[in-house]
């Protein structure tokens, strides 16, 4: 893949910083930040890969639901649907947006958002670079590009968590989504190929909730990334690393699930 180009004039006025941007990228704004280094994954294939990895480091996999937790013994149990139990010294709990009662906390709540994928585009409309672009505004919105020239544009967030008033509102989302990337690029192809849309858990604070389970320290627990879960999956897969090696740094108090509430 290759970099986004990196801007490197900085014109002070308004109509030049315009200029340079719609040379680059094809688009209106009043300013804008390039990041190169930045990376893209196909999140489905990463997945395969880390489990194959962790499979080859002795790790076993399978496939259940856990449907409860008792950490009163000398070690955490899960007791998984099929009716199985498994035994551990430590549990880590990363299911997503979905918090069990365990965790469950005051600070979390679950957003929906939704995204399309047009069918691919004349060449002249894409932006060079396969630069992902995130438009930090109120109601922010954002856009990729696919190896195979589509365009994919998300955002049009709302705070509920309702999956039958998610699927109702698509139809109205996915038109919402359309002019807003008609608005953005005039002269690209608003036909459809896929639109979607998705729950994420987020937080009071715009922080995640990591670390020990207040009152069961033998679980873990990786919550609340909102948008932002590949950098901070990572971030927990080092803390609670360190965590059950004994390691806590006092900046962990951050992230910890029973820090102090915004009122
Ligand atoms: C539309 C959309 C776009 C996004 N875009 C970005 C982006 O561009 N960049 C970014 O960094 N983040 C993005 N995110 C956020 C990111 O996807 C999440 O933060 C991240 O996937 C969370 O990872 P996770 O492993 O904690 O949970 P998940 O990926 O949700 O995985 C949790 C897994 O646990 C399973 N599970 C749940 N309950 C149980 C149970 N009881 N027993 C067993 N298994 C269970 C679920 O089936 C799931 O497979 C986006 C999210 C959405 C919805």
């Amino acid at each position: 893949m290759t970099s986004p180009p990196c801007i490197r004039f900085a014109p002070q006025s308004a109509p030049d910083r315009l200029k340079v941007l719609r040379e680059a990228f094809g688009f209106d704004r009043l300013a804008a930040i390039v990041s190169p280094g930045s990376a893209e994954a196909d999140p489905l294939s990463l997945c395969h890969g880390l489990l194959a990895a962790a499979v080859r480091r002795g790790a076993r996999l399978i496939r259940d639901e856990a449907v409860a937790f008792d950490t009163a013994g000398r070690s955490a149990a899960v007791t998984l649907a099929s009716g199985r139990l498994v035994e551990a010294d430590r549990i880590v709990l990363a299911t997503g947006y979905v918090m069990p009662e365990i965790v469950r906390d005051g600070l979390h709540h679950v957003a929906s958002s939704w995204a399309i994928a047009t069918v691919p585009q004349a060449p002249r409309v894409l932006w060079p670079g396969a630069a992902l672009i995130w438009e930090a505004s109120k109601d922010y919105c954002y856009c990729r590009t696919t190896v195979d020239g589509r365009i994919i544009f998300g955002g049009e967030d709302e705070e509920f968590s309702d999956p039958d008033r998610r699927e109702a509102l698509g139809p109205e989302k996915t038109k919402a989504l359309q002019s807003r990337l008609h608005a953005m690029i005039p002269m690209a192809d608003l036909d459809l190929d896929r639109a979607w849309s998705g729950a994420f858990g987020q937080t009071q604070d715009g922080l995640p909730l990591i670390g020990s389970v207040p009152g069961h320290p033998r679980l873990l627990a990786a919550y609340g990334y909102g948008g932002n879960g590949i950098t901070f999956s990572f971030l927990a897969a080092r803390m609670i690393g360190q965590l059950i090696h004994g390691v806590e740094w006092p900046w962990f108090s951050a992230f910890a699930i029973d820090r102090d509430r915004i009122c």
